[in-house]
């Protein structure tokens, strides 16, 4: 396994991912610290339904780093920043009426438009402060193409942006842009084999409802909400395609 994270020249540029605690974020951040010399991480606070995601943050660190000694000299500081501004500008704060109610998307109708735009420019702004030239997110086309955000083309014209208005190059990755579930999980299977799935099955959180008690073949949650149907279906077609492979 820890062939896996042997990596004999590295990205010198430093890295900052922007990391939830949830599977995507934390493939990315594993694809980050195979990569790059430096490696720091990003989250944002801005009153999420389930703090829980935030507490899962710590410990997924702690147990990359533990797992892969490579990785663990390369894992920098960890920023959390206070966004409890975006519930000034959330739907419910605006339309006093509105019911909370999960979309079509699976998200909460008090999801803030462009999230993943503010969610990135201050990052630049950390990221240039420590001396990182490169963004790096899970943000995908394939799972949830409904957000204009995370599109590659968005990203692109943020990364000129970006680029210009702090007078630096700040590169934006986003490794798992055309990948699915999936795909997703054989990436991490590359990136860090058993290990790293069994510290993402264990302690990443992707469920909306926080439900963390509830232990399955893909992880922890409810089972039953968006995130969790999303992540189970990932993982049932990684072990059937994996199946395959070895009948
Ligand atoms: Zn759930």
């Amino acid at each position: 396994m820890q062939a896996h994270a042997q990596t004999s020249s590295a990205d010198p540029r430093t890295a900052l991912v922007l990391f939830s605690g949830g599977q995507d974020s934390t493939v990315c951040l594993a694809w980050a610290l195979q990569r790059y010399a430096r490696v720091e991480t990003i989250g944002f606070d801005y009153g999420q339904r389930h703090r829980v995601e935030l507490d899962c943050r710590s410990v997924v660190r702690s147990a990359m780093a533990e797992a892969f000694p490579d990785w663990g000299q390369r894992l920098g500081e960890d920023h959390l920043l206070d966004l409890a501004l975006l519930g000034q500008i959330s739907q419910t704060a605006l339309t006093q009426e509105r019911a909370i109610e999960m979309q079509a998307n699976g998200l909460p109708n008090t999801f803030v438009p462009g999230r993943n735009l503010l969610f990135l420019n201050l990052a630049a702004v950390v990221a240039y402060r420590r001396g990182a030239s490169v963004l790096v997110g899970g943000m995908c086309e394939t799972d949830y193409s409904g957000y204009p955000d995370c599109r590659d083309n968005t990203l692109k014209a943020l990364q000129v942006a970006l680029s210009l208005g702090l007078d630096s190059p700040m590169t934006v990755e986003t490794p798992l842009m055309f990948i699915d579930k999936a795909q997703t999980w054989e990436l991490s299977a590359a990136l860090g084999g058993p290990a790293l799935q069994a510290i993402i099955l264990e302690h990443t959180h992707t469920c909306y409802l926080g439900v963390r008690d509830v232990k399955h073949a893909w992880g922890r949650g409810c089972g039953h909400c968006p995130a969790c149907e999303l992540r189970a279906q990932g993982w049932q077609r990684f072990e059937a395609a994996t199946a395959t492979r070895a009948g």
